[in-house]
């Protein structure tokens, strides 16, 4: 999805990716050949995908596969189906992907891929057939210790067991090359609603750092899909009161707090928000710029730009969404008094129960719950604290601090294999 920012030209994600990049890099102060090596990718797949529609005739579809860097394990990513896919904003959610499993200390790099398409208006059969062609398309790059996809935008549990079919009807049985399955086929307890349960857990923590109780705090969750759904639950189960809500058709607000699971049942019965009668229906833009605490935006890149950003009534935006705040954007929001959480930490939860799952697939060995919710947690936890206190100590923004982090990690393991060997 491109946007256009305060200056007039537009910006894709890879061009946030690289102004976020950007700035660490400067204050890291790296050689022009190491930012080479580190804000390219590794390799990019564009595959043509026909797909036979349930009229009789054959549509052909534009789908990506985007290798960002694998200097610190296999590449890991979620595929996403949506109308506005791009190549470019393909190529900065992979980027996103190497800087998110480094910070969270995971041994994986980064990948994404998409499929230019409206699944909204496609037939369960007509979604099989293009993500069987999909698989055929990009299956020489993926596996799983290659590069191992997940969900992402309208992706679901159903398609990745697809995915692990076709790839296994090759290779033979693979379920470690993609994860998010269903249970049944190798998926781990609580990777459904990983992301969302990261996302309350870095809110909570932010909370015990502002000396908060949870119950004392509102929170405004813009997108009601499987990120925005389970972060909202989960928050609304520790007592923070949830405010707003949206997906793509329209909003609800209710100051006195949503019953979240009764939204969630409304959606999954009628398909939307749309109707839902505890609150007062409004247009889904109102939901980004309504009063509340915390504002958490979980779904598509690019929301909060120069038309929205001066309208905004919160203090603390947490990223549960990839690059919802548009780059230009960005160095403004500190004067307006609003702090930022950085997506590749807020919704890194996703991705380290992918983790887990991947480990349960080659140690052929299930998990108990309890043991992966702790797991979530230490993790979690681990990469918050050290952000805080980087950010405290250099005097930078929570998005800096978090990007120092990772690219340092990145860079030593490409030093100690040798992949990017400065001096010799
Ligand atoms: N799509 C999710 C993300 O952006 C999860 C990726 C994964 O589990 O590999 O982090």
């Amino acid at each position: 999805m491109k946007t256009i920012h305060d200056s007039g030209s537009s910006t894709d994600c890879h061009k946030a990716s690289i102004m976020q990049f950007d700035r660490a890099a400067d204050l890291m102060e790296l050689d022009s050949a190491l930012r080479q090596w580190l804000n390219t990718s590794f390799r990019e797949l564009s595959v043509r995908i026909p797909v036979r529609m349930d009229n009789g005739n054959v549509q052909v579809f534009s789908g990506y596969r985007v290798q960002h860097n694998n200097v610190r394990g296999p590449h890991k990513g979620g595929l996403r189906y949506h109308p506005d896919v791009s190549l470019g904003d393909i190529r900065g959610l992979a980027a996103w992907m190497t800087w998110k499993c480094a910070l969270l200390e995971l041994p994986l790099g980064g990948a994404k891929g998409g499929i230019t398409c409206n699944p909204k208006e496609m037939s369960f059969g007509e979604l099989e057939r293009l993500t069987r062609e999909y698989v055929h398309g990009i299956g020489d790059l993926i596996g799983p210790y290659k590069d191992i996809p997940a969900p992402d935008v309208n992706t679901n549990a159903r398609i990745m067991g697809w995915i692990m079919d076709e790839y296994s009807k090759r290779q033979g049985y693979s379920p470690g090359v993609v994860t998010g399955k269903p249970m049944e086929l190798g998926g781990s307890p609580g990777r459904e609603n990983a992301t969302g349960k990261g996302v309350s857990m870095v809110v909570s923590r932010w909370a015990e750092k502002e000396n908060k109780r949870l119950d004392q705090t509102s929170a405004a969750v813009q997108g009601f899909g499987n990120v925005g759904y389970h972060a909202a639950l989960h928050l609304s189960r520790l007592g923070c009161k949830i405010v707003a809500v949206s997906d793509s058709t329209g909003g609800i607000i209710n100051e006195d707090g949503l019953d979240i699971e009764a939204a969630g049942r409304h959606k999954k019965i009628k398909g939307s928000l749309s109707g839902f009668a505890g609150g007062d229906a409004v247009h889904q833009d109102e939901v980004l710029i309504f009063k509340c605490d915390y504002l958490i935006p979980s779904a598509l890149q690019n929301v909060i730009h120069g038309g929205t950003f001066e309208k905004l009534q919160t203090r603390i935006i947490f990223e549960a969404a990839n690059g919802p705040i548009c780059p230009y954007t960005e160095p403004k929001l500190p004067g307006a008094g609003i702090t930022v959480l950085p997506d590749i930490l807020v919704n890194g939860g996703g991705v380290t129960v992918s983790y887990f799952e991947w480990v349960q697939n080659i140690q052929h060995f299930k998990w108990k719950d309890e043991a992966i919710q702790l797991e979530l947690q230490t993790i979690m936890h681990r990469a918050f604290d050290r952000v805080i206190v980087l950010a405290e100590e250099r005097n930078v923004s929570y998005r800096i601090a978090a990007y120092i982090l990772a690219i340092d990690k990145v860079v030593r393991a490409g030093h100690l294999r040798g992949t990017y060997q400065p001096h010799i």
